[in-house]
């Protein structure tokens, strides 16, 4: 339960150097829910656009009104989901118009859009670029039809590559395509068909995550009756590098652990994830996170039902269903996790600023093993995963999380 006094003292703060401000928009409508997802989508017959559309307006305002915003122009922007493209363009463009009224837009804004290839055509990406999207994500899952019918995506193979010529023909130059790999008796071989496929579309960015099994999903019940044939780690690991080998092969630099973007062209808000950047998140079961003033770090989370927030966020207030606080030492650990992802690693100097101590005089102890076994490498004054680390990101992100 959130305490309102709580939430004021996270916001209240001085004199504390503020990074980029980003904003994501959560838009949890699917035609059809993938039996693999747990991302929060719900599938309704006629999605209540208009409510909809006057909760984020709300909440917006709500945001734009605390403390840690004043003077804060945007970033990026965000629109994930769920299935953000099947919003009609005239409510995206009106919910950046008002975002850009509150807050500002830097210059040069990166404002994304996740697009279902089953869902949109010229004229729905017409839309989203008139409305001011200037980079879609795609998702694309897989370029072999019977691969998405077994993941149960509305779309076939067909529609990704009609997605990607409406995309180019409205106007997008900047399209990353969403790929998964390791599914059940997929081989390395037929993995590596994909990716030539995904290749010969020429996107400016792919992000190729394994497929999870996870708990409460229709795919978790069906596999623990019936189990699908899974890589095991050694198949797993063949999968990663593979991926890193055939991408870094067409130039693309893999600058996160499942990242990969042609010469600037990385996802600037995922990036700020990981760069520990605040961040607004408007929309049900949307969150959000900022820094506070005694170096620690607030994080909220809103009603994931889209009518309970619906109803939360139209009577005027926020709506957060929990929260918590992270004191400098947990925050100092959440970013040493996140800022490993990166190619580039984790700064010391950015982060002696943040968190008033060198990474070394929080987690010495916890990081030396992984040192000496050169997993982590200093490299000049940035912590990185070394080549044979970046396989063990979460096992040496773990060891300082605890
Ligand atoms: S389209 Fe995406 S968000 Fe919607 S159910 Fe499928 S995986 Fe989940």
């Amino acid at each position: 339960m959130v305490i309102d006094s709580d939430i004021q003292s996270a916001l209240e703060f001085k004199g504390f150097k503020r990074s980029p401000l980003q904003l994501y928009i959560h838009i949890p409508f699917c035609i059809h829910k993938c039996h693999y997802c747990d991302f929060n989508s719900h599938v309704r017959d006629e999605p209540p656009w208009h409510a909809y559309q006057q909760a984020l307006i709300c909440e917006l305002e709500y945001w734009s009104q605390q403390d840690p915003f004043h003077g804060r122009s945007l970033h990026s922007i965000f629109f994930g989901g769920g299935t953000p493209s099947l919003a009609p363009a005239s409510l995206i463009a009106d919910v950046l118009a008002y975002a850009k009224s509150l807050f500002g837009f830097e210059e040069n804004i990166e404002i994304s859009l996740e697009a279902n290839p089953g869902t949109v055509d010229m004229q729905a990406f017409q839309g989203f670029y008139d409305a001011g999207i200037n980079r879609l994500s795609i998702g694309a899952q897989s370029l072999d039809h019977k691969e998405l019918q077994w993941l149960e995506r509305i779309h076939n193979n067909d529609d990704v590559y009609k997605a990607i010529a409406a995309a180019r023909s409205a106007g997008f130059d900047n399209i990353n395509l969403d790929l998964m790999y390791g599914l059940p008796d997929q081989t390395v071989q037929q993995w590596q068909q994909t990716l030539a496929a995904a290749l010969s579309l020429n996107p400016e960015h792919l992000s190729c995550y394994q497929l999870t099994v996870e708990p409460h999903t229709k795919l978790a019940v069906r596999h623990a009756s019936s189990p699908y044939a899974l890589p095991d780690d050694a198949a797993s690991l063949q999968f990663f590098h593979q991926t890193r080998q055939d991408l870094s092969a067409a130039a693309y630099t893999a600058y996160e652990i499942s990242n990969f973007s042609k010469a600037g062209k990385y996802c600037r808000h995922n990036d700020g994830y990981w760069l520990y950047h605040d961040y607004i998140g408007i929309g049900a079961g949307a969150s959000g996170k900022w820094d506070k003033h005694d170096g620690g770090t607030y994080r909220y989370s809103n009603h994931r039902m889209p009518e309970k927030y619906i109803q939360k966020s139209t009577a005027g207030w926020h709506a957060i269903s929990s929260d918590e606080s992270l004191n400098q030492q947990q925050a100092a650990a959440e970013a040493v996790w996140v800022g490993l992802r990166r190619k580039e690693g984790m700064d010391d100097d950015w982060f002696s600023q943040r968190f008033d101590r060198p990474i070394a005089s929080y987690f010495q102890g916890e990081l030396q093993p992984w040192l000496d076994d050169e997993k982590l490498i200093w490299n000049d004054r940035r912590l990185q995963l070394s080549g044979s680390g970046i396989v063990l990101a979460d096992a040496i992100a773990g060891s300082v999380i605890q």
